[in-house]
């Protein structure tokens, strides 16, 4: 071994600890995923190489023939891994192998529960990567050099996989990075050449390299040992320039665990390709699960950008909408130059195109997925709902297509969960109904109990129960859908249109007009609170609700401005009573006027308290109705 210099130990960062000691515990059931890890890490740095080779050729070395070398030793029970991609420098050999650069990543660490059953299924969110080296190997040595630096410039990184790694300067000749993993003890199985072509042709043979294993070679005459010959063991062709009806259901799993660096098998893809004005090929995958950093703003999203079977960018952007940034895949253009750059793609219009129909096929990939595999698409909204959420407000073009694909709580279905499409929603409306009815609110038991029910209850009509906080916001791009427009319940002057007879009309606007005299009481007893009071006709239990104005906003958005720091418009809500309501009857027989100023208010505070609001002046409200509980006590 060549001489060391400037050695020092540094510590893995928290979340590395905590991620090692996870996946040993989650993956003993699976351990030969190891080596796809490391193939798939190798496959990325060849990719990386021949992308920053095309402007600087002098980084190949002399030495273009790209390829991965698996080998093993039985005695000393190694298995090295050898790329000739592009290399890591001292630097980045500290941070990229003892720091995870995810942001959020402390985060999602805190989430662990230290029970390794439910913990084991978070692995998934997070991928595993080079670290799962360690499933298997007691002792991880890294020989590294980038490509273009200096032989004297090599990097040998080492560690047991605990505390904290060791790194020192060493000599390399080779550009790229090689690995020897010193197996566990009860490990060798890994240590044999039957083994190891095995596991790579179960995983990795859609790596578009040749992953080369060496071969039986009896040792020639006065020899001792045989000369070694090396044998590519995988098909190293692009998988996705093959012709689909080629390749099996486990190459595009296998494939996609590559690119998308996920540990399950996706829930569907779409591969196509597509020929005439724009040349390319595309496929796309929708994952089973969310990972841990949808949310966050910085986190990887974006397809694989291949121009001619060239890799040259991950995480390309511009080829779908954000609210489908959760999609994993590649892209293989043959329109674009390979020195295309992130700000070139956002502006070219070819680019443009492509991203329509990429988002079309998505969306139909979708709509596929919901019509054949409906419990899988329900698993789908589970995880990605809430994004898909985002898309009517991003993508006009697209918004009845995406709004056939949401999915919703209802009065309906079952229990609070999001499972109703649209389409069943009109499927199943009362004869005449033309309108799509839904209700808003903080959380579902408090909107499946709300007032504003109860004629829809009466009448056998289904309401949409929406209670993400996205919703109110997501209902203000969504105006109609199938040609019937969406109607907020709790909104403005609930109007059933053809869902009410003649004669109920009829016997509404006479109880109104009657009550014409109780209005113009409450009006003047609530003065400044309320916009408007009127006589309800969606009541049958409660004895008043407040409603929202045509208008105004509704609870969720002003939380949502208040929450970003912007100034809320005031707005006062309706006050609706219900006529019928013995409450009621009491208010209007009322004679003394402070009476029946108390009783008003405490209504009101009570139908706001219903609605899931705070009450302006709580401390009045309990003084009110403890006034009336004394002299009722009397
Ligand atoms: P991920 O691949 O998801 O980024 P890993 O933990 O597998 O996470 O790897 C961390 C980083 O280490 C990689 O992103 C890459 O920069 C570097 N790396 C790993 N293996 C190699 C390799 N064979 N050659 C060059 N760099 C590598």
């Amino acid at each position: 071994m060549s001489v060391e210099t400037q050695k020092e130990t540094l510590g893995f960062q928290t979340e590395v600890k905590q991620l090692l000691h996870l996946m040993i515990h989650s993956l003993y059931s699976n351990k030969e995923i190891f080596l796809r890890e490391l193939i798939s890490n190798a496959s990325d740095a060849v990719d990386k190489l021949r992308f920053e080779a095309l402007s600087k050729p002098e980084l190949l070395e002399g030495g273009a023939e790209l390829k991965i070398r698996v080998s093993f030793d039985k005695d000393a029970k190694t298995v090295t891994l050898e790329d000739n991609g592009i290399g890591m420098s001292r630097e980045d050999a500290i941070t990229h192998l003892g720091t995870i650069a995810k942001s959020g990543t402390a985060d999602f660490m805190k989430h662990l529960s230290g029970d390794q059953k439910k913990d084991s299924h978070l692995i998934g969110q997070f991928g595993v990567g080079f670290y799962s080296a360690f499933i298997v190997a007691d002792k991880v040595d890294v020989f590294s050099r980038r490509a273009g630096a200096a032989a004297s410039e090599g990097v040998h990184w080492s560690s047991k996989g605990e505390g904290d790694f060791e790194v020192a300067t060493v000599e390399k000749a080779e550009r790229g990075t090689r690995i020897v993993l010193h197996l566990k003890s009860g490990e060798d199985e890994f240590a044999d050449g039957w083994r190891l072509r095995n596991i790579i042709k179960k995983y990795s043979d859609h790596i578009a390299l040749p992953i080369e294993l060496p071969k039986e070679v009896a040792a020639a005459e006065g020899e001792e040992k045989p000369a070694v010959e090396w044998e590519t063991v995988n098909r190293a062709s692009a998988l996705w320039t093959r012709p689909r009806t080629e390749i099996k259901d486990e190459e595009y799993q296998e494939f996609y665990k590559h690119v998308a660096h996920d540990f399950e098998n996706p829930l569907s893809w779409s591969h196509n390709k597509v020929e005439g004005k724009l040349e390319y090929s595309s496929l796309l995958y929708v994952p089973a699960r969310a990972p841990f950093d949808l949310y966050q703003r910085e986190a990887p999203k974006g397809l694989k950008l291949y121009v001619q079977r060239v890799f040259v960018m991950d995480q390309a952007e511009s080829f779908l909408p954000l609210y489908l940034r959760f999609i994993k895949g590649v892209v293989d253009s043959n329109d674009l130059s390979l020195n295309v750059s992130r700000e070139i793609l956002q502006k070219d219009p070819i680019i443009d195109s492509m991203k329509s129909a990429l988002t079309k096929r998505v969306l139909d990939m979708l709509e596929k997925l919901a019509k054949n595999e409906p419990e899988q698409y329900k698993s789908f909204w589970k995880n990605f709902g809430q994004v898909m959420k985002e898309g009517p407000a991003e993508d006009f073009a697209n918004k009845e297509k995406i709004a056939g694909l949401l999915r919703f709580a209802s009065t309906q279905g079952e229990e609070g969960e999001q499972v109703v499409a649209l389409a069943e929603y009109l499927a199943r409306a009362k004869e005449g109904q033309d309108k799509i009815y839904y209700l808003t609110g903080e959380t579902y038991a408090q909107v499946k109990n709300s007032p504003h029910l109860e004629v829809f209850r009466k009448k056998g009509i289904e309401v949409l129960l929406l209670t993400d906080r996205i919703d109110e916001w997501l209902m203000s791009y969504l105006s109609d859908f199938d040609g019937k427009s969406f109607v907020d319940v709790a909104r403005g002057d609930l109007d059933l249109g053809n869902l009410d007879s003649e004669e109920d009309k009829k016997a509404a606007e006479e109880v109104a007009k009657s009550k014409e005299g109780l209005v113009e009481r409450l009006k003047t007893a609530l003065g400044d609170s309320v916009a408007e009071v009127r006589v309800s006709h969606r009541l049958t239990d409660s004895p008043a609700i407040l409603a929202i104005g045509e208008q105004d906003l509704g609870m969720q958005m002003r939380q949502i401005l208040e929450a970003s720091g912007q100034k809320v418009p005031e707005s006062k809500p309706i006050f609706e009573f219900n006529p019928a309501h013995p409450l009621i009857e009491k208010l209007d027989n009322e004679q003394s006027d402070e009476r029946f100023g108390d009783l008003s208010h405490i209504l009101f505070d009570q139908a706001a308290l219903a609605a899931g609001d705070s009450l302006k002046d709580p401390a009045a409200y309990v003084r009110r109705l403890n006034k009336l509980l004394v002299e009722l006590s009397v």
